[in-house]
């Protein structure tokens, strides 16, 4: 909270989706937002008609709806009146299989178009859509596919024969193999050329008249801090998509929108294909993974308005400074924003040194399936708060009373659990086959999210850490974020991750791992250096007793740190569940 706030200029709130918050948090019903939308016939409402089909009666039908850049720089368009017809294609497709209503459709493919193509078909189609991180191997995939019984898979050959024929017979519910890119005699028989189904399918297709309540999502979280759950959604979590897109990205029609993220995460789906669709804005997708000099690029030559990101590519771009952004034209970039992890206030400061603008930071989870607390554009941003809840959330710091009761905390700047009013529609109904987890996240009206926060006399809310990770020291409930975003401000640090090592005297004690930046060498006087930076930051109660320095630290797949890992490799204990885990930093 030691970094000023950034006050807002050249903004015109006449133009922003939300600009009188209080106004607009008075006003707000959900049956207001469901009504921003079309619905179908006798109450159905179904994504895939709100992302494309509604859009056909306008003048957006022939608008860019995706514009696609492969890794060899290639492009390719689909306007809205395409996406129709291709997904359309696959809904007939999947009609012809034997598909029927929740039957679930798994991807495993790279950001391709086929991958957008199967997410709106299957859902046209009524059946849940359910996407796989291509990089997952063979234990990932089946876990995965066989908790959530999938029915069809699309995927290519190559991961195919890595990935899926390993591991084929234990998943006898797995019917149809659709395989995207062609197929050679080392594909299985029963495997089918996706493109050269989806060319002989009809371009009309009545879309299934789902219900609100009708699965349409099955996600799972990113495993950062144990086994993967399973969440499930439905078609009614549009409505939040659609309006939060609004809220807390300022999505208009005539945005170029890019959202980093892979929709084997729930942002990629929720809003690297959902929101920008149902605003009726032009969605860009790269295939190619992170690369500062390609992503300024594209950021330049598509003309992007406002951008989508996470914490773990920010402070890559941090990295590498403020010099290299300034060969390109980026006075289209109107509006950019971060989610996944904390976003550190120097990370904030740093954008707007570097773009002109800072980074928004919004919070919400795989459970929520849309933002919940948001930076939105026209407010006033506090560098490390994650900004405060969108009209329709009711967001609180909770405690436990001694008899088990969950009850808000009036105080400001009180440290508790971050607990939701449920009732939005993007709210998961379930995890998979784990009832008894699901009803635990509830409790006298709330929905705990099992992230500890604090809110201050204005209104913000500060992430503190998640519940797992917080380090309890000499009576101190110490939030691994303070001390890694402290880390973070000494010159030679680009990353930090913190966890709590048992003391006898003290009950834990902190540990640091720390990055370095390019060309810094960890030496013994550095340590020292950094260690005398955190006390003075922190003090003496809070700050780090022991740091060691890493190369990289390990992750998930979607880029968040996983402490769980440094501390169980610390502890000796079971590694657990890594079948999200990216890099190995030993
Ligand atoms: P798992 O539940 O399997 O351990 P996960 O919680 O990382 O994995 P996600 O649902 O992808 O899975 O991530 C949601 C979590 O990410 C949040 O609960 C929170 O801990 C963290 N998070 C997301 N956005 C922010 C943010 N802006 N600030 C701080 N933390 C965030
Ligand atoms: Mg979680």
């Amino acid at each position: 909270m030691s970094f000023a706030p950034i006050p807002k200029t050249g903004i015109d709130p006449g133009a922003a989706r939300l600009s009188d918050y209080g106004r607009a948090r008075q006003d707000f019903t959900w049956a207001k937002a469901r009504a921003l939308l079309d619905g179908l016939p006798g109450g159905a409402l179904n994504i895939a008609h709100e992302a494309i089909d509604r859009h056909l009666a306008t003048p957006r039908a022939e608008k860019l709806a995706l514009r696609f850049i492969a890794k060899n720089d290639s492009v390719e368009d689909f306007t809205y009146r395409q996406l129709a017809q291709q997904t359309a294609r696959f809904a007939n497709l999947l009609r012809r299989l034997g598909v029927q209503r929740a039957d679930r459709v798994f991807t495993l493919l790279g950001r391709q178009p086929a991958l957008y193509v199967a997410a709106l078909g299957t859902l046209k189609a009524g059946a849940v859509f359910s996407p796989l991180f291509s990089a997952f191997g063979p234990e990932p995939v089946v876990a995965r596919m066989g908790k959530g019984d999938g029915r069809v898979l699309v995927t290519t050959e190559a991961f195919y024969i890595r990935k899926v024929a390993p591991v084929r017979d234990r998943l006898p519910g797995l019917k149809h193999v659709l395989l995207v890119g062609g197929r050679t005699a080392k594909a299985p028989p029963d495997a089918l050329d996706f493109d050269a189904e989806l060319a002989a399918s009809a371009v009309d297709f009545e879309t299934v008249p789902t219900r609100p309540e009708d699965m349409a999502l099955l996600h799972f979280t990113s495993g950062t801090t144990g086994k993967p759950k399973g969440a499930v959604h439905v078609h009614e979590a549009v409505v939040a998509h659609n309006v939060t897109g609004q809220f807390a990205l300022d999505l208009h029609p005539d945005d170029v929108f890019w959202c980093t993220a892979d929709p084997g995460w729930v942002t990629g789906t929720s809003y690297g294909i959902i929101a920008p669709l149902t605003n009726g804005a032009t969605m860009i997708v790269d295939e190619a993974e992170f690369d500062a000099e390609r992503w300024f690029r594209i950021l330049q030559e598509q003309k992007v308005s406002v951008w989508y990101t996470a914490p773990t590519a920010i402070r890559m771009l941090m990295k590498l400074g403020v010099e290299p952004i300034k060969h390109y034209d980026l006075s289209r970039l109107r509006f950019m924003a971060s989610v996944g992890e904390p976003l550190n206030p120097e990370a904030v400061v740093w954008s707007v040194k570097a773009f002109g603008r800072p980074f928004h930071d919004n919070w919400w989870q795989t459970e929520t399936g849309g933002i919940m607390i948001a930076n939105y554009l026209t407010m006033e941003i506090r560098p490390g708060s994650m900004g405060k809840p969108l009209p329709g959330v009711e967001a609180a710091v909770v405690s436990k009373t001694a008899d088990g009761r969950v009850e808000p905390i009036a105080e400001a700047g009180a440290v508790g659990e971050l607990a939701l009013r449920p009732g939005w529609p993007s709210m998961f109904r379930a995890y998979l086959d784990e009832p008894e987890r699901y009803n635990k996240c509830f409790a006298d009206g709330w929905y705990l999210t099992g992230d500890l926060a604090q809110r201050d006399a204005d209104g913000y809310f500060w992430f503190v850490g998640r519940a797992d990770d917080v380090i309890k020291s000499a009576g101190h409930l110490i939030g691994p974020f303070e001390v890694e975003s402290a880390l973070m401000e000494h010159a030679a640090v680009a990353e930090s991750a913190v966890i709590g090592t048992p003391d006898p005297v003290a009950g834990e004690i902190v540990k640091a791992f720390v990055v370095l930046k390019a060309g810094r060498e960890p030496s013994e006087a550095l340590r020292k250096d950094i260690l005398g930076h955190a006390r003075l930051r922190l003090g003496p109660a809070v700050s780090p007793r022991e740091i060691v320095f890493h190369t990289s630290l390990p992750r998930t797949r979607s880029g968040k740190i996983m402490r769980r890992l440094l501390k169980a490799r610390e502890l000796g204990l079971p590694e657990g569940d890594l079948s999200t885990l990216e890099s190995d930093s030993r």
